[in-house]
């Protein structure tokens, strides 16, 4: 009998603790956004990681995030809060 992949294989112990750390310092300074980084580190949500990522880079700054730009950041098309002006990559939330 072969083994399947799991979906998401479980993380390494330092990155529990990594994430378990952000999470508290989210819940602390920024609950509004602790959904995002939840979600994130379950696995099961792509904007989820995006719009997490982009609050970790920029200390949870929506306007930081929404003018972005001047940076080689693969993420820039798809980060949240962009202004409509930008397009339609990526989705908003
Ligand atoms: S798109 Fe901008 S805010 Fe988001 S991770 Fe990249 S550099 Fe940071």
């Amino acid at each position: 009998m072969s083994k399947l992949p799991q979906k998401n294989p479980p993380e390494p112990h330092s990155t529990i603790l990594q994430q378990q750390a952000m999470l508290k310092v989210v819940s602390e300074h920024h609950p509004s956004r602790l959904n995002h980084f939840k979600r994130a580190y379950e696995g099961n949500s792509l904007r989820a990681a995006i719009t997490a990522k982009c609050n970790e880079c920029t200390s949870c700054d929506t306007a930081a995030i929404r003018e972005c730009s001047g940076t080689a950041c693969p993420l820039i098309p798809y980060r949240p809060y962009r202004p409509k002006t930008e397009g339609k990559e990526g989705c908003h939330e």
